[in-house]
């Protein structure tokens, strides 16, 4: 599972971190870090959870399958 992050989109309301700080990094200002995430496993549905806290809606869920079983 990735998390793409749409940097410009980011307001710095630091939702994400909130609701998942093992997932989401920010800057000291409470922007979002520019980098993609690659969520370990485990951890999907605390990243999950962060990135539909995001109201801008910076943060894009990509190859997130609920029923993997890999
Ligand atoms: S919740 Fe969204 S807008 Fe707020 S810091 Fe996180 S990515 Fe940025």
């Amino acid at each position: 599972m990735k998390i793409r992050v749409v940097k410009e989109k980011c307001a710095g309301h630091a939702r994400c971190w909130a609701q998942s700080p093992e997932i989401y990094d920010l800057d000291d200002e409470g922007y979002i870090l520019d980098h993609d995430i690659d969520v370990p496993e485990g951890q999907e549905r605390a990243a999950w959870l962060g990135a539909k806290s995001c109201p801008e809606r910076a943060l894009v869920i990509e190859d997130y399958k609920k029923d993997s079983a890999a």
